[in-house]
């Protein structure tokens, strides 16, 4: 059988196959790089893998409906599973032996919301508090992605933000390496760096969100006081 991920991405025009290559996510060079030696995989929808033009990290990049015809596309969308580095940062003064990190492998259709929900509980975190997710911190109101719980709520946040609860993960990330920074309680500030690792073929059948992986001693979310 022909490889009909291939074949999809061929349908396209040249100058838009062109400017797709030229603009993929490089997690190393953290910027945008041209994709070299990639292969098409139909995850639901055609994700190209490949390798960093400059670096040779590897990186790929989600064509955004660029999926087989209907029937088959409602059976296959955003059945990829995501898999997630989140690490958690507690202080400034972070090195290599304070890292906590826990990997954690979910379904692309779930929300933000819920994958929120799953990062907290992988921390024994409470989840009780609101949160956003930010390509940057500093400027949020200069966000390139911002996607946060007051949308939902009807409160007021930052101007541009989308809600939680209708995007889906897999609308989110654009490719493996793209680091979004999820804040969480706005007055104690917990930052999780969320790392978008690889995009696996879901088996078939409902898998559950997991923690795969855990490096590290989470932090007490409410520490005893010190008098
Ligand atoms: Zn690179």
């Amino acid at each position: 059988m022909l490889n009909e991920a291939l074949e999809l991405w061929r349908g396209l025009p040249a100058d838009t196959r062109r400017m797709l290559l030229s603009n993929v996510w490089c997690g190393e060079c953290r910027k945008a790089v041209t994709i070299v030696d990639y292969h098409a995989e139909l995850i639901g929808v055609v994700v190209l893998k490949g390798f960093c033009g400059a670096c040779g990290h590897k990186v790929a990049r989600v064509i955004d409906d660029l999926a087989p015809a209907p029937k088959k596309k409602a059976r296959m969308t955003a059945s990829g599973l995501y898999i997630f580095d989140v690490w958690l940062y507690g202080d400034e003064h972070y090195t290599e032996d304070k890292k906590i990190i826990r990997r954690i492998r979910i379904p692309g259709s779930k929300s933000l919301y819920n994958f929120a929900k799953v990062i907290i509980d992988a921390f024994d975190f409470k989840f009780d508090h609101c949160f956003g997710f930010y390509d940057k911190l500093r400027d949020r109101r200069n966000c390139r992605k911002a996607f946060e719980l007051f949308v939902d709520i009807g409160e007021e946040g930052t101007p541009q933000a989308k809600g939680v609860k209708k995007t889906r993960i897999a609308q989110t990330f654009d490719g493996v390496g793209e680091k979004l920074i999820m804040l969480f309680d706005y007055g104690d500030r917990w930052q999780f760096n969320v790392v978008l690792k690889d995009i696996r073929k879901g088996d078939k059948g409902a898998i559950k969100p997991a923690v795969i992986e855990s490096i590290g001693k989470a932090p007490l979310q409410y520490p005893p006081r010190e008098d």
